[in-house]
């Protein structure tokens, strides 16, 4: 539906990369934004700390470069500089199985021979393009999905960690539907995943988009927290911080938000609101317009996740530093979902003769993270880690940082959830719900959904004539 806009001013709730990419899009097309951000600093989930000569991101470590409005934003924030891409080494990622580090078969020849996967789970792939489309795919797990297609050691040596590394989750409860819509649509539309697969390959040569396994996997010099601070001196005064939102309800003509700032309770009128507040956060902005928005915003599951930073002396690492890093599949049953080797991915994340580690604890796998001693629980995850990388000495740097409500989880019946949103956008046109709930939750995905909003709003909201 589209509205006539009496004014250009737009609001947007959060400061985190698809509050700020939204606003930069949508100033540079000469709308009027004020953003919103509760805390005292930008980035929401993206945080950079320099500490002892070590570069310690603690939330996002890289981004996959899926849709061109990254090297958009790379060119016209004048980051060219700062950009870095992952070092060619990376590209060797290692699964853990019987405590040794198997590399990830990359190619069919590499994957006839490793030993991550028994000969029976390798014949088993040859049944793949023979199996038919499921008759409930719609409200299937990605293991459900995986196993019927793949067998159930692909999932427990691929998927499963796989699930681990990008949503801290848990494959039996994520909808293949809502969390890997690529790979439900494979089924769908091809009928399977090998077919579907070399033909979407063939298709997807002819559009601007990357698959996430071809993008190239990018940070920038001093940190992930680059881009939301460039970002952020573009925008200038538009973005408020300390500024909470706390309401937003129907005003005629438009929408109020109320928010508090540095202890007073301030309004704003507009015709248009964009969220980006996490799903748990706009569940409380929205109750009093809709109650049931309220409750599925408020259903979606955010597990916590601690990430343990540790810097060694290059030295006293037994293994080879040749890869990206190491995922762990629930089944070896260790105390933590894998570890990132960052300073070897990236420059500048260690001092010369230092390296630099990132290991995630908990997600939806393990969500008593939250209620162990953090002392207790690093020290148990440093034995098991320093004894895979056969490390004997102290670590010479060691931080951490606890998300309570990490990532959210794009579990079995998302669908409704999705539904909603939906119909809520279309009963009160000019309110778009965005942030990592919906569409997405890689940094990639935020950015390529900021533009899809951006489109909205100039296109379905607007009179074109105004624009
Ligand atoms: C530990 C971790 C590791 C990750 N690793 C990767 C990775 O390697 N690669 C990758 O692509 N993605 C990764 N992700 C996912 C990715 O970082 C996030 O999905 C993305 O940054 C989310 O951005 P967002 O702007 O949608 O939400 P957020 O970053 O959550 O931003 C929301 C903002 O809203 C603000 N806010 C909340 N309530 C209010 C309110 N009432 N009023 C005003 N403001 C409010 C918050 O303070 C916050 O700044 C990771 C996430 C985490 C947590």
């Amino acid at each position: 539906m589209k509205i006539t806009i009496s004014s250009r001013n737009i609001v947007i709730l959060g400061a985190g990369i698809s509050g700020l990419t939204t606003a930069y899009l949508l100033s540079k097309k000469g709308f009027d934004v004020t953003v919103l951000e509760k805390k005292n600093e930008i980035g929401g989930s993206i945080e950079t700390v320099c500490e002892k000569g070590f570069l310690f991101d603690r939330g996002p470590n890289s981004g996959l470069e899926t849709t061109p409005v990254i090297s958009q934003l790379v060119n016209e924030l004048n980051l060219q500089n700062e950009l870095v891409y992952a070092n060619k080494a990376s590209n060797k990622r290692y699964i853990l199985r019987n405590n040794e580090l198997h590399p990830l078969p990359m190619n069919p020849s590499l994957f006839l021979k490793t030993q991550l996967f028994s000969a029976k789970a390798k014949f088993r792939l040859f049944a793949e393009p023979f199996i038919g489309r499921s008759k409930d795919g719609y409200n299937q797990s990605i293991a459900e999905f995986v196993t019927r297609r793949l067998g159930k050691e692909f999932l427990d040596y691929a998927i499963n960690p796989f699930v681990a590394g990008v949503y801290a989750g848990n494959p039996e409860d994520l909808s293949v539907k809502s969390a890997f819509p690529k790979l439900y649509d494979l089924e769908e539309k091809y009928g399977g995943l090998i077919v579907g697969a070399i033909r979407s390959m063939k298709e997807r040569k002819r559009r601007p988009e990357k698959a996430k396994q071809s993008a190239k996997m990018f940070s920038f010099k001093n940190g992930m927290s680059v881009l939301p601070k460039a970002l952020t001196n573009n925008l200038g005064e538009k973005v408020l911080l300390f500024s909470e939102a706390v309401a937003v309800e129907k005003s005629s003509p438009g929408y109020k938000v109320t928010f508090n700032q540095a202890g007073k309770t301030r309004t704003l009128s507009t015709d248009v609101i964009i969220s980006t507040v996490p799903a748990y956060a706009a569940s409380q902005l929205f109750n009093s317009m809709d109650e049931r928005l309220s409750s599925h915003l408020n259903n979606i599951y955010y597990p916590p996740v601690l990430v343990l930073y540790l810097g060694y002396n290059k030295s006293d690492i037994g293994r080879v530093l040749d890869g990206f890093g190491f995922l762990i599949p629930s089944k070896e049953r260790k105390s933590y979902l894998g570890a990132i080797w960052s300073s070897v991915i990236f420059p500048d994340r260690a001092p010369e003769d230092k390296a630099a580690f990132t290991l995630f604890i908990g997600g939806a796998r393990d969500p008593e993270v939250g209620n162990i001693d953090k002392e207790i629980l690093i020290k148990k995850v440093r034995e098991e880690f320093e004894k895979i990388m056969m490390i004997n000495s102290e670590p010479v740097y060691i931080s951490y940082k606890y998300w309570n409500k990490a990532i959210p989880q794009y579990n079995i019946g998302y669908i409704e959830h999705e539904k909603y949103f939906d119909k809520f956008e279309k009963i009160n046109p000019g309110i778009i719900l965005g942030g990592n709930y919906r569409g997405g939750i890689s940094i990639g995905d935020c950015i390529k959904n900021a533009e899809l909003i951006t489109n909205k709003v100039m296109f379905d909201l607007h009179d074109e004539s105004l624009i």
